[in-house]
This record gives C-alpha cells, sequence and structure tokens, in this order.
C-alpha cells in the first residue's frame, strides 16, 4: 500500500491547489456546504489529476454538511464531531431526520449517485482529513471503495506515516 503513493503534486496548476485536504476549510451552514460541494464536484468534472484528493475534500464537505443535522453532541463527540456520525446516542437523540434526508437528497442529486456511495466519500474524507497522506494513493476509488475497511485498519495501524506531511 506504501509502494502505491506517489509523492508528486507538481503538475497541479496554481489555480486549484488552493483546494488541499490539509488546507481546506468545511462550510459552517448548510447554503455554504453545498455552494462548497458544487465547486468541487466542477473541479472533479473537469481535471484528471489529484482525483483522490479532490474527492476526500469532497467527502469531507459532505460530512461537514451532515454533522449540520445535528443540534448538539454527547460528551465524547463534543471533543470528535465526527464520532457522531456513528454514535447510537447522539443519532437517537439529537439528529434532526430531515434536515438528515435533505443531505442525502441534496448529495445523491449533485453527484447522481447511492446513498452508499455518499457514505463512502464521507469514510474517505474523514480517514484523510485525518490522514493527509493518504491523498497520495494511487489506487482507484473503485478499488478504495472495496477496500475501505482494510485500508482504513492499515491506515489507522500506521498513523506515523500517513500522518506526516
Ligand atoms: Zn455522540
Amino acid at each position: 500500500m506504501k509502494k502505491s503513493i506517489c509523492l508528486s503534486t507538481s503538475d497541479a496548476p496554481p489555480s486549484e491547489s488552493a483546494l488541499s485536504i490539509s488546507q481546506y476549510v468545511v462550510g459552517n451552514t448548510v447554503e455554504k456546504c453545498q455552494q462548497n460541494m458544487m465547486r468541487v464536484n466542477t473541479v472533479i468534472n473537469k481535471v484528471k489529476y489529484r482525483i483522490i484528493e479532490y474527492h476526500c475534500i469532497l467527502g469531507a464537505e459532505m460530512m461537514a454538511y451532515k454533522l449540520l443535522s445535528f443540534s448538539k453532541f454527547c460528551d465524547e463527540c463534543t471533543v470528535n464531531n465526527a464520532a457522531a456520525l456513528s454514535c447510537r446516542l447522539c443519532v437517537k437523540m439529537t439528529c434532526n431526520i430531515t434536515e438528515l434526508s435533505n443531505f442525502m437528497e441534496f448529495s445523491c442529486e449533485l453527484l447522481n449517485c447511492t446513498k452508499d456511495y455518499v457514505n463512502f466519500l464521507i469514510s474517505l474524507g474523514r480517514l484523510c482529513k485525518q490522514y493527509p497522506n493518504f491523498k497520495y494513493v494511487t489506487l482507484s476509488l473503485n478499488e478504495i471503495k472495496a477496500n475501505m475497511k482494510e485500508l482504513t485498519k492499515k491506515t489507522t495501524e500506521d498513523a506515523g506515516f500517513w500522518n506526516d506531511i
């Protein structure tokens, strides 16, 4: 897996280099998240490079949007908001189902994809936010999706390597 990374980012034109996963700032309102998702999706449909990184950014934005469905977090998730997505307590107690389905509907429509794929992109964004070097992996999105569990496990086991920018 490590051998599959490629550390060259020099093929990116300056105008798009602002979109990097380590510096990327997600939206904090539904409108802003939607705008950002449309913007990143436009870039994805246009470019042939840094495909994984752009999908990671899209996933990070989608995670931020999805988290807006929660009115508040339990003590544990206050420390790590992303954990709320899989926290039974938060999902049950504070998640607004209407907002959540609005998020899903918007995402599936924009990307012309299934809910399953939406959740995959969120997992990818979450992983890459935590381990920025994951963006250099030269696997295809389909390969990553098919092996997401295993890749997440391996990345977490070797956190130092994937964290080191
Ligand atoms: Zn929680």
